[in-house]
């Protein structure tokens, strides 16, 4: 493994023949954003031409308390919105929390689900994870389910089966493709700057790949979208691509700004 700035390992083949799943980007503002930062989404949805739209599918998760006005702003641009959490529960007394009805009652349409930074904060567990996937299932969102390893556990050589366990324990048995998404985003790449080799993400994406046919059958977990997240920036996003079974990437920082977000997009035209 080398925790390096740059991407060692260029791979020569084209972006869009990584895959055959249709690609997808996913934009993560975290708790960053205003009504004022829609402008970026108006924006990213004027660069979402119909070329791009033809070829990759692109949804942007805003805090959620821009979710529907997200929604509002993203009508007809082609661009599907999604919040970065939800409760497991339909409604109840869980004070400060929204559930996946909620959610698509607003206009969102995917959720994402397990991100490190709520395992850390809110000490959410494998099991958690699962739960708030079956609540997407339940709304009729797309799950976007993240994991990946801590860099104390690749240092101990325990990335891979830290990354099967919580793919074991998270994805629920029954759950359709077209709504669930693996997001890989090793904890260290997160807001780093460092990303993985090639190698590692090519690795890593295999073994989710051969576990998600075991866990969902051959035909649905071929049909599993998985991204690649971590420091994702212009400057890396074609070399990501490339690697074998990477349908996507999922972008943090540079989805905040829609010219970086749209560049990472456009490698796929
Ligand atoms: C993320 O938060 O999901 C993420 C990938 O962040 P960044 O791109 O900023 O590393």
């Amino acid at each position: 493994m080398s925790f390096s700035g740059r991407f060692p390992l260029l791979l020569k083949k084209e972006p869009a023949m990584s895959s055959k799943n249709r690609p997808l980007v996913v934009g993560n503002w975290k708790m960053n954003g205003s009504r004022a930062a829609l402008g970026e989404l108006v924006a990213m949805g004027k660069g979402f031409d119909g070329a791009l739209r033809s070829k990759i599918d692109l949804v942007l998760c805003p805090p959620m308390t821009h979710v529907a006005l997200a929604a509002q702003a993203a009508v007809g641009t082609g661009i599907s919105i999604g919040a970065q959490n939800c409760h497991a529960k339909v409604s109840g007394a869980h004070t400060g929390d929204v559930s996946a009805e909620m959610l698509a009652d607003i206009g969102a349409t995917a959720v994402m689900v397990g991100h490190s930074e709520r395992r850390t904060d809110y000490k959410e567990k494998d099991a958690d994870v699962r739960a708030k996937a079956e609540a997407a299932q339940r709304a009729g969102l797309m799950a976007v389910l993240c994991l990946g390893e801590t860099k104390a556990e690749r240092e101990a050589g325990k990335a891979l089966s830290v990354v099967r366990r919580q793919l074991k324990d998270s994805v629920p048995a029954n759950m359709p493709a077209h709504q669930l998404v693996i997001g890989y985003e090793p904890v260290w790449a997160i807001g780093t700057g460092l990303v993985p080799t090639a190698k590692d993400v090519e690795e890593v994406h295999a073994l989710i790949r051969g576990d998600l046919k075991r866990l969902l059958g051959k035909e649905e977990g071929s049909k599993v979208r998985i991204l690649y997240g971590g420091s994702v920036k212009p400057s890396n996003a074609a070399e990501l691509l490339a690697v074998d079974n990477v349908d996507g990437l999922l972008v943090g920082g540079a989805s905040l700004k829609a010219e970086d977000f749209l560049t990472i997009a456009g490698f796929y035209r």
